[in-house]
């Protein structure tokens, strides 16, 4: 049984959550035609985070821009109902990324929920970095969840990450107690010379390999596409001298964890 967070049907249409900008038509955040609602604010603050803007979970006005807005549940519901007919050709749907999307969890929840009760393909992106009780209690809801293990050694996940990696870790394999049918996808970023090692990678291979709802594990390249916000937001980008990993490297990379994980792409 999951324990659920209280909220009445009444109150679910009209909850409020921040959310930071939503995206149409994208093809990287889940199956087919996906309408990607990034949500405002995450405790944790990895030193590539490409999306730096949505760290803090308030509305931000920087230099004449607005970074956030709020929303209702059904307001975020009447822009995805815009996309309904490509869903329907592309098998797409609703992601929710973030930020982290636990931070918000009552909002999240009633999303999921409402998306759900529509028969709207769900996807999720996120850490899994809350209680438990907040993790379990969204999965219902869930068709696709992408997971990050951005680090297996703790030390180098308090160093670069700038939180302990337990929580994570355990929430994921959790999930195996759950009979719910959602896909896992353990997404990794791979940061050249941060969690490229050998050791790293062979880390995150054996622990995946433990975890029964996983589809695949995906490893994705390094880049540097945030490196402009940084800037509008006069904050120090500190990977500034890391190169994005070659395709051999990355193939390198792939190769150690398959060795644990039949898919990884
Ligand atoms: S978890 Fe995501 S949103 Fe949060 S700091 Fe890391 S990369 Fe940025």
């Amino acid at each position: 049984m999951h324990e659920k967070l209280e909220i009445t049907k009444a109150s679910e249409e009209e909850t409020t959550g921040v959310v930071l900008r939503i995206e149409r038509g994208s093809v990287y955040d889940g199956d087919g035609f996906r309408t990607v609602v990034f949500l405002k604010g995450c405790p944790l603050r990895c030193l590539w985070c490409s999306t730096p803007e949505s760290q803090s979970h308030g509305i931000e006005y920087v230099k004449g821009t607005t970074y956030g807005q709020v929303m209702s549940v059904e307001d975020v519901m009447k822009e995805v109902r815009k996309d309904s007919c490509c869903y329907f050709h592309s098998g797409g749907g609703l992601t929710l990324s973030g930020g982290e999307i636990l931070a918000q969890p009552i909002f999240t929840r009633s999303l999921l929920k409402a998306a759900w009760e529509e028969c709207v393909n769900t996807a999720i992106e996120t850490t899994f970095f809350a209680p438990w009780k907040v993790v379990s209690s969204i999965l219902p809801y869930v068709d696709t969840a992408f997971v990050d293990i951005k680090m297996f050694n703790n030390q180098l996940h308090k160093k670069y990450v700038g939180s302990n990696n337990k929580r994570i870790l355990e929430n994921l394999l959790k999930t195996n107690e759950l009979e719910e049918n959602f896909r896992l996808i353990v997404r990794v970023p791979v940061i050249p010379g941060i969690n490229d090692a050998q050791e790293e990678l062979e880390g995150i291979g054996e622990f995946c390999a433990k975890l029964t709802h996983l589809e695949h594990v995906q490893l994705l390249p390094y880049h540097r596409l945030g490196t402009e916000t940084y800037k509008k937001l006069d904050r120090e980008y500190q990977l500034a001298d890391i190169l994005p990993p070659s395709s051999e490297h990355m193939s390198q990379c792939r190769k150690i964890v398959r060795k644990h994980v039949e898919k990884v792409i």
